[in-house]
């Protein structure tokens, strides 16, 4: 299995264990780290919609809890056509990664589409 092959089923998996109750849309993440760590998070929604979590932002709590701060590659899985990260999470994403860095997005069968960090989010915020 793949470095790539074993992100995906890890956010497959994670997927599975999102909290979507509202929208009944489950995403999940993983993050490999550049210190060669797997880090899956899932979305976890609130009756209070805007205080939900997304699957990468869960990912990244559960990266800098590991002791983790860069991102090498990440893969998306979500029951959609093209699950790419929210505004939110990709500017939270930058944070961590340089704008090589590669997102794969995918729906349940597969990686469909590949960006890069600068893709997602060109002239993202930067406050140094
Ligand atoms: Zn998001």
């Amino acid at each position: 299995m793949t470095t790539l092959d074993q992100l995906f089923e890890t956010a497959k998996s994670a997927r599975e264990r999102a909290y979507a109750p509202y929208s009944d849309f489950k995403v999940g993440a993983a993050i490999l780290t550049k210190g060669g760590k797997v880090i899956a998070g899932c979305n976890v929604e609130n009756a209070a919609y805007p205080e939900g979590v997304c699957a990468e932002g869960g990912a990244i709590s559960a990266m800098i809890l590991a002791g983790e701060t860069e991102i090498a590659e990440v893969v998306v899985v979500g029951d959609a056509a093209l699950c790419t990260p929210c505004g939110g999470c990709r500017q939270k994403l930058k944070e961590f990664a340089d704008g090589t860095v590669k997102v794969h997005v995918a729906d349940l069968f597969g990686i469909r589409r590949t960006f890069s960090v600068a893709e997602l989010l060109p002239a993202g915020f930067e406050l140094k």
